[in-house]
């Protein structure tokens, strides 16, 4: 048995990894595979219809906004939301707070006029700026709930005069959020969702087509809404399995439930980098992210020994990112409470080693 920390792709249940390779042999006694079946098949229509009935319900998503689901990572939505959102000589807002809210900016330059609010970058991204003013001729407002790669998050949903765009990649489906306060969200599937190769959009349909540009349909979320995510041939394995996700959260009890798990899991995980005499965090602790906790280690001589020990604890995926470097713990929907405590016997063991 592993502990997966893994930042993304990322662990996801094991009954869904069963549920998903009996598909992979014979989908709902079909005799046939889901890889070998047609996206306009009657058996796939009902799997996308309910993927998206369980991302209304469990987001409460309010009528008027469209559920897409969409190839391309959340890369391609760098670009594809400026394409879809931000007029011809228009501006938007951005705040930039870390790697990917960086490359997204970079994305909606080539598309218009982009006034960054305030940056951390400065900093290394440890902390997520406050002190802005959106200006209230921009399009939108862009920003990402958390970062990923620097362990920061931003719980509260910021008060701003023009509609919200936001990076929900990797904190989507661990918090209660309220779809309302957003024009658009998405995320790549890989961080909480499901396996890589699926986007996730919600979208505010009164926010579609008044750009004045004049898409490709592949890039239209018009075009996609339109379609029902079947303007083309969808990620469908992809899809399968975070429809088996969606249902394995909600019989856990819905988005409030895995909440609390998710904020007992990081409180254990933070409270023993305090404890410990051998690691510190990085971020500053109003920012901390709960879904990837970043923590380096008060000797930089003992990293090596301590990825060692993790790795002979069946501990994975704990490498830093190297931006930042030492140890991430990713602590997603998908992993026990008993994988966070396993963690922490290893580095109380390590500790102690060191005082002998
Ligand atoms: C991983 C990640 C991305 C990049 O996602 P891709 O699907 O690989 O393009 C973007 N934003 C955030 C917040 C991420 O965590």
């Amino acid at each position: 048995m592993k502990h997966n920390f893994g930042a993304g792709p990322c662990i996801l249940p094991q009954e869904v990894f069963a549920q998903a390779a009996e598909a992979v042999l014979n989908f709902n006694g079909t005799g046939l595979s889901i890889l070998e079946i047609s996206h306009r098949s009657k058996e796939f229509e009902a799997v996308i219809t309910e993927a998206e009935q369980l991302v209304r319900e469990l987001l409460k998503v309010p009528a008027g906004h469209s559920v897409l689901f969409l190839q391309g990572g959340a890369s391609q939505q760098f670009a594809q939301v400026p394409m879809n959102l931000l007029p011809e000589g228009g501006k938007a807002a951005y705040l930039d707070s870390g790697v990917w809210a960086s490359k997204a900016i970079k994305e909606a330059k080539k598309m218009g006029n982009i006034e960054v609010v305030a940056s951390s970058k400065d900093a290394n991204y440890t902390y997520i700026p406050k002190e802005y003013t959106i200006p209230s001729d921009a399009a939108y407002f862009h920003y990402t709930t958390n970062n990923t790669i620097y362990g920061t998050e931003l719980f509260e949903t910021p008060v701003s005069p023009v509609p919200l765009v936001s990076d929900m990649s990797s904190d989507i489906f661990s918090r209660v959020i309220d779809v309302a306060d957003f024009g658009l969200i998405y995320a790549g599937a890989q961080k909480n969702l499901g396996p890589a190769g699926l986007t996730l959009v919600i979208v505010e349909d009164d926010l579609l087509g008044k750009t004045g540009r004049n898409l490709p349909a592949i890039f239209d979320f018009k075009e996609h809404a339109a379609a029902h995510s079947l303007y083309h041939t969808p990620p469908v394995f992809s899809i399968y399995v975070a429809m088996l996700n969606l249902r394995w959260l909600k019989a856990k009890g819905g988005i409030a439930a895995i909440e609390q798990e998710n904020i007992v899991k990081a409180r254990t995980l933070y409270e023993e980098i305090e404890r410990n005499s051998l690691f510190k965090t990085t971020a500053v602790p109003a920012d901390r992210s709960r879904m990837n906790v970043n923590f380096v280690p008060a000797k930089p001589e003992v990293e090596a020994a301590f990825l060692d020990l993790a790795k002979e604890r069946g501990l994975v995926g704990l490498k830093g990112h190297r931006s930042v470097g030492g140890f991430r713990a990713s602590l997603y929907n998908a992993l026990p409470i008993t994988s966070v405590n396993a963690l922490v016997d290893a580095m109380q063991e390590f500790e102690e080693s060191f005082k002998q």
